[in-house]
């Protein structure tokens, strides 16, 4: 069985573990009783298991055994009470989680992993999308966004601009630290999705210097600012366009003739490909000059011969294209999905909820608890990718609902030297669970 050194996950949560115990306590000292290790280690924990009560089992369980899972596999010498624990996360700077995500992407870039998920030669897929993971008319917090409605309600919400590395082959993505989309200290004016995506972009570019990305997203992204600064940090571009947002270009494109290949794909849908070099974006005499795509399908329903067409959409980018590479290029526009599917979609839905059970605090905890449930996901995204032990007993449990339920269970009952003896457990029921000491 093969146990990558650097991706497994105790070699993942040490490195959590040596963040923590380099980073400033924000607290008052006079008031701390639990340290900022511990604090912020047992949130991650919770997040990783899914489990908004795992301090209360864990504190049972050291009634029994004199120890307990949080100290034997996340290193935690004393488990905090849920207060401590969230007191401690709300004051944490969130920027101080920036270089874990950091730490990953190189590790996986060392175990020869993230070479899988170069697009075009050395070039990586980097959809941006912004997504609200917080929202309500009575809880808020400093951070939170307002939106009032006409009748004068506000509304409170926390969004983030989140980037992911993705493929259009591979299921697993790889997040990136996320942006706030919020109102920083003295601005009056709301935030808005684009002006954090610059922020986001600035930051992984300063963080990734040496790698290219091709830039996704939907037709937001696709006006001239952003593009510009997109090339000019060295990256490349394919955006969704719309034609209420694009009035000039579509305009155009009406007129236009357009070059066409068309493919059969493996389900035998016919897929028919258009592309146009060189059209300007704006009706600006100076407008910047964009490559268009655009793809639809047909498939013919085997009873009735019936056929149907569904327009898959419409996309701008600098990259040449041609009749090699207007599949791919369209696969790879497509792939953006991949982060409302796999990312936010997992997070909100499949036993994270990123947004419930956990409190909102007053200051950072609702970001950060975003944050710790975003490395929870990214831990298993790479056990995904190449543990084979998580892989092995994930499987046995057929969904990955029922998977995390049964790991819950063992957490929260018996006590093990590490997480991969809990896998064998529930992967071979044996029962290499930890005997208590005979009592008496
Ligand atoms: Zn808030």
């Amino acid at each position: 069985m093969s146990m990558k050194k650097h991706l497994n996950f105790d070699a993942l949560r040490q490195a959590l573990s040596d963040l923590l115990y380099k980073a400033e306590d924000p607290r008052q000292a006079s008031k701390v009783s639990y340290t900022f290790h511990d604090v912020i280690m047992s949130g991650f924990a919770c997040m990783f298991l899914q489990c908004p009560s795992l301090m209360d089992f864990q504190r049972r369980m050291s009634g029994w055994f004199g120890r307990n899972n949080l100290q034997t596999q996340f290193k935690v010498k004393d488990t905090p009470e849920n207060t401590a624990m969230r007191d401690g996360i709300d004051k944490v700077d969130s920027q101080i989680f920036a270089p874990l995500f950091k730490n990953y992407v190189t590790r996986l870039q060392r175990d020869n992993q993230l070479k899988q998920y170069q697009f075009l030669s050395g070039m990586y897929l980097l959809p941006l999308d912004g997504t609200e993971y917080f929202s309500s008319k009575d809880i808020s917090c400093e951070c939170c966004l307002h939106t009032p409605s006409r009748s004068g309600v506000i509304t409170y919400s926390h969004k983030v601009v989140q980037a992911a590395i993705v493929h259009p082959g591979i299921k697993q993505v790889i997040p990136l630290m996320p942006e706030q989309i919020c109102n920083t200290d003295g601005t009056v004016k709301q935030d808005c999705e684009i002006n954090a995506a610059k922020r986001l972009m600035l930051k992984i570019k300063k963080s990734h210097p040496r790698m290219s990305f091709i830039r996704t997203g939907d037709s937001l992204y696709a006006h001239t600012p952003f593009i510009q600064e997109t090339l000019a940090q060295g990256d490349h571009f394919l955006f969704a366009m719309q034609p209420g947002d694009h009035k000039s270009l579509t305009k155009i494109l009406k007129e236009a003739v357009f070059s066409e290949h068309r493919e059969i794909d493996a389900k035998g849908r016919k897929l028919t490909y258009e592309w146009i070099e060189q059209q300007p974006l704006t009706s600006d005499a100076n407008s910047l000059l964009v490559n268009v795509m655009r793809c639809r399908m047909t498939t013919t329903n085997k009873k009735t011969q019936e056929t149907t067409t569904t327009f898959i959409g419409t996309w701008i980018t600098d990259l040449p294209i041609n009749l090699d590479n207007i599949a791919l290029l369209v696969s790879g526009a497509r792939a953006r999905w991949r982060i409302e599917n796999e990312c936010f979609n997992t997070l909100k839905n499949q036993g994270y909820q990123i947004d419930h059970n956990f409190g909102h605090g007053s200051k950072n905890l609702c970001f950060n608890f975003y944050i710790l449930t975003l490395l929870a996901f990214f831990t298993q995204q790479i056990a995904d990718l190449c543990d084979d032990a998580y892989q092995t007993g994930r499987k046995q449990m057929v969904t990955m609902k029922s998977f995390w339920q049964e790991v819950q269970v063992l957490f929260n009952r018996y006590l093990y030297e590490s997480w991969y003896k809990l896998l064998e457990h529930l992967t071979y029921n044996t029962h290499t669970f930890i005997m208590p000491e005979p009592t008496g």
